[in-house]
């Protein structure tokens, strides 16, 4: 059942500066996206053939051309602002019909260009190297980030519905709201905004250890003097450089994704369900930390995650215990490694936690030494030493013993196998149990301050509450759509399989009459009562 990753599709962003404060530009994606709804991002967007046709001034390299072109047309269909030379000629309302055309497909990009004699200029976009979305995504782009001064005559806006909430924002304020979990951030987004704050920050003192620059008025805009828009300028090229540094460094590779300061998801290549690729293990908090679902039993994924881990420790942070969600065979075979790698590199006993319920399960596969109990909690540590409480909630549904967990303060929910960002949720008797899963699903929307929630499989969902009351409903409509099938004279579940799941992939089948026979025993036993 192993799928293959999806093939990354070419796509360019803006890191797009304002000369004035050296803010930069993001938006929030529509919440209603499939592919990262809710998140943070800059504008950008997939290559299209045509951009391969227009001419860029000054660029040498024909290859980033097309991608420098991919950039000015996304800036302009989705934040109205032209990256071009003689862009600022026009009128404010000139841009506005101008938009109005490309949208709605009666001018394409390059005639617009064309006709009001507009250039687009590499020497206005510095590249800044490429970022790949990670493999456990179904949606992966390999996207060229360039950093761009936003010409001082022109105001980016929500020009589609995509994107919402469009702000220039100091890096650190948009880290700071990352900080208290108020925002996704899509992971390069993250990274860029890291590097322009350090940068912005270094500035500053230096500007303030030199009188002479803040006479200029460097301390109040330490990224600014993008003389002309121009890559020659002095600051843009030395934050560019750090940049370009930075992807070059990773290859342009994420390997894991901060959820928050707390939170690490690192996806590990699983034999689960397609059309997931992977598991999601968590290491949560720094100087006091736990691993969860240490899952993959590929040595190469494990070396990655044991690198990480291996990291922390060497700054002294203490790993309190190696935590296993529940028995599913996708979710196992690397907690017992990093075990042993722990002791043996070490010299560290680390005990593997689970609830009693999966031990149980598990007992003569897996040694589980410590047993979770509902509503027991974990004091970890952040990076900086500050504490915070990291709550075990038992959720039987999907496994007799499945355990989530809750970081209230923040609002995020880890919400294992019960609620997951890509693939789907099997409920198959006797691990699953199709009432309590749904009792659990109510107990977890219903969790005090929720916001955000990671599944073990795809991103991080956005809007939690909504997310799982999607799942309940959907849940609900199946058990009419099997009452409706037995009412037309399906006997067996196969025969109600077939009348229900229309168009499903046969290797799911088996899986498929597992979950209808979860409705089943919970209809039987609603009858009972
Ligand atoms: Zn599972």
């Amino acid at each position: 059942m192993n799928q293959k990753p999806a093939t990354p599709k070419d796509a360019a962003a803006v890191i797009l500066l304002n000369d004035a404060d050296g803010k930069v530009l993001w938006a929030q994606r529509n919440p209603q996206l499939a592919f990262l709804g809710g998140y943070h991002a800059f504008p950008g967007g997939k290559l299209e053939t045509s951009d391969v046709l227009i001419k860029v001034e000054n660029c040498p390299d024909e290859d980033l051309g097309k991608f420098i072109v991919c950039a000015a047309r996304e800036t302009f269909e989705e934040v109205g602002v032209l990256l071009a030379r003689g862009g600022d000629k026009l009128t404010k309302g000139q841009r506005a019909s101008l938009h109005d055309d490309l949208i709605s497909q009666r001018m394409t990009f390059a005639e617009i260009l064309e006709h009001w004699n507009l250039r687009i200029d590499a020497n206005g976009f510095y590249y800044t190297g490429f970022w790949t979305t990670p493999q456990f995504s179904p949606v992966r782009f390999r996207t060229r980030f360039f950093l761009a001064a936003c010409p001082p005559k022109q105001e980016p806006y929500a020009a589609i519905s995509e994107l919402q909430n469009v702000e220039f924002i100091q890096p650190q304020d948009a880290l700071d709201r990352w900080n208290k979990s108020k925002v996704l951030i899509a992971p390069p987004v993250l990274l860029s905004l890291k590097t322009l704050s350090e940068f912005s920050t270094e500035r500053r003192k230096n500007a303030e250890r030199d009188k002479k620059n803040i006479n200029s008025g460097l301390e109040n805009n330490p990224l600014s003097s993008f003389e002309n828009s121009s890559n020659n300028s002095a600051p843009l090229r030395l934050c560019g450089e750090i940049l370009l540094k930075n992807s070059q460094a990773a290859s342009g590779q994420i390997n894991y994704i901060e959820l928050n300061p707390r939170v690490i998801c690192f996806p590990l290549k699983t034999d689960t369900l397609p059309p997931a690729t992977h598991t999601n293990c968590f290491i949560v908090g720094r100087k006091q930390f736990v691993v969860i679902d240490a899952a993959s039993k590929a040595e190469t994924e494990q070396n990655a995650l044991h690198a990480l881990i291996d990291s922390f420790i060497e700054k002294d942070f203490l790993c309190q215990a190696i935590i296993v969600t529940h028995p599913h065979q996708d979710h196992l075979g690397g907690e017992t490694v990093l075990q042993a790698h722990l002791f043996n590199k070490y010299n560290l006993q680390v005990p593997i936690a689970a609830h009693r319920l999966t031990a149980e399960s598990l007992a003569g596969k897996v040694d589980i030494q410590k047993f979770i109990e509902d509503g027991e909690t974990f004091d970890l540590q952040d990076e900086n030493g500050e504490e915070f409480k990291f709550t075990a909630l038992h959720t039987p549904g999907h496994a007799r013993g499945l355990l989530v967990f809750y970081d209230e303060e923040l609002g995020f929910l880890l919400s294992g196998d019960n609620v997951v960002g890509f693939g789907s949720v099997v409920i198959a008797p006797p691990e699953g149990n199709m009432k309590f899963y749904l009792q659990s699903l109510e107990r977890m929307k219903n969790l005090p301050n929720l916001r955000f929630l990671c599944g073990s499989h795809g991103a991080a969902v956005f809007d939690a509450k909504s997310k799982i009351e999607s799942y309940i409903a959907h849940r609900m409509e199946r058990e009419k759509q099997i009452l409706e099938a037995i009412k037309s004279g399906a006997k067996t579940a196969r025969e109600i399989v077939e009348k229900v799941y229309v168009g499903l992939n046969p290797e799911l089948l088996k899986l498929a009459e597992k979950s209808v026979e979860a409705h089943l025993e919970k209809l039987q036993e609603e009858q009972r009562n």
